[in-house]
């Protein structure tokens, strides 16, 4: 919008300074034209290369100010002059805002108001009378409210579609993080498997780096729901989520208390290590686990499957990682089995 009203700016401004120049012959008033015209250039110059909004549209606010009222000064009411002051309220509202264009145009009608009021009865040969000057006023004081109340109402508007189309963005996330997340842990669903897998899996392919995908089953945890309520077993199902989190490139919630995730590194001994770690970690956490027959905290059996990325075949490496997690239950529980 500044852009184009700068540019319209200029062009009526330059057509003037040469009409003026070069048929009427009136040089002051083309010098007048002349120290609006650079101005303005130099205000387009700051808003199309530099980016410049802000200043370009402080800018050409003071100069379009400072030449209206000139041209008022020096034509004192000839050729229909007071005519561009009407310009400057619809100008600086729609640049400035409406609240900071309404505040600098009542000083520029203040001034355009005081400088026309000097010349009631003399200029124009005394066609500028009192009347006129009523006119003048009457008419600018109802372009000043006009242009006001359009812009506002403008404004008002603009700002209720902004917060309404944020409201909307921001539930369009929401739904978005919810359509892939489990409630419960807010790690990834099942769901975001199979769009998450096969990416990360190519992207390993790319780079030459070792894939893992695992499996983690909380050990005997229908006993411990049993023991110590659904409740305390959500909150177990959020600590090892979090671990498994930390540990993982991606987590994901499966099914009850089964988690998977995917590990990326450049060799197998590194994914082991944080593997291993994770299981030693879910023990770590201490949390009595009475019902477990292995040992006296919650526990987790994990199964494994490391690949060098060759071939993508989603359902062998789930598998593999399956069997694994079967192997490492069937061999005693809070075991890490590695296919
Ligand atoms: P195993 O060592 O063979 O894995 O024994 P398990 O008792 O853990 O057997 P399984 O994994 O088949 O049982 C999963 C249990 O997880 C069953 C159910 O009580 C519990 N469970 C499933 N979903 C939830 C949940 O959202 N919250 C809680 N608290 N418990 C859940
Ligand atoms: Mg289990």
């Amino acid at each position: 919008m500044l852009n184009a009203f700068l540019f319209i700016t200029l062009v009526t401004d330059s057509i003037l300074f040469l009409f003026n120049l070069i048929l009427s012959h009136n040089y002051s008033l083309s010098i007048v034209h002349l120290g609006i015209g650079i101005p303005i250039f130099y205000g387009l110059i700051l808003l199309r290369k530099k980016k410049n909004y802000r200043l370009a549209s402080y800018l050409s606010t003071l100069i379009l100010f400072l030449g209206y009222l000139t041209l008022i000064a020096v034509l004192k009411g000839e050729h229909f002059s007071m005519i561009w002051s009407y310009f400057f309220a619809p100008f600086s509202m729609i640049i400035l805002g409406a609240r900071k264009g309404l505040f600098i145009s009542i000083i520029f009608l203040f001034f355009a108001l005081s400088l026309s009021y000097t010349g009631v009865g003399t200029w124009m040969q005394g066609l500028w009378d009192l009347a006129s000057y009523i006119r003048f006023a009457i008419s600018q004081i109802v372009m000043l409210y006009v242009i006001y109340a359009i812009t506002n109402s403008n404004e008002k508007a603009y700002e209720k579609i902004r917060s309404l189309r944020q409201r909307e963005l921001a539930q369009l996330k929401l739904f978005e993080k919810l359509s892939i997340t489990d409630p419960l842990t807010s790690l990834y669903n099942r769901r975001s498997l199979d769009e998450i897998f096969p990416k990360e899996f190519y992207a390993a392919q790319r780079e030459k780096k070792y894939f893992a995908y695992l499996l983690l089953d909380l050990d005997y945890f229908k006993h411990y729901n049993d023991r110590y309520g659904h409740n305390k077993g959500d909150d177990v199902i959020r600590e090892v989520a979090a671990l498994i989190k930390k540990t993982c490139k991606y987590a994901f919630r499966i099914g009850g208390d089964e988690f998977s995730g995917i590990l990326i590194a450049d060799s197998s001994e590194k994914i082991k290590k944080r593997v291993n770690n994770l299981r030693r970690k879910v023990y770590d956490l201490k949390i009595e686990h009475s019902q477990n027959p292995i040992a006296p905290y919650v526990t987790c059996s994990i199964g494994v499957h490391i690949v060098q990325a060759y071939e993508y075949d989603f359902i062998d490496i789930y598998n593999n990682a399956d069997t694994a997690l079967y192997k490492a239950k069937a061999q005693g529980r809070n075991k890490v089995v590695y296919l």
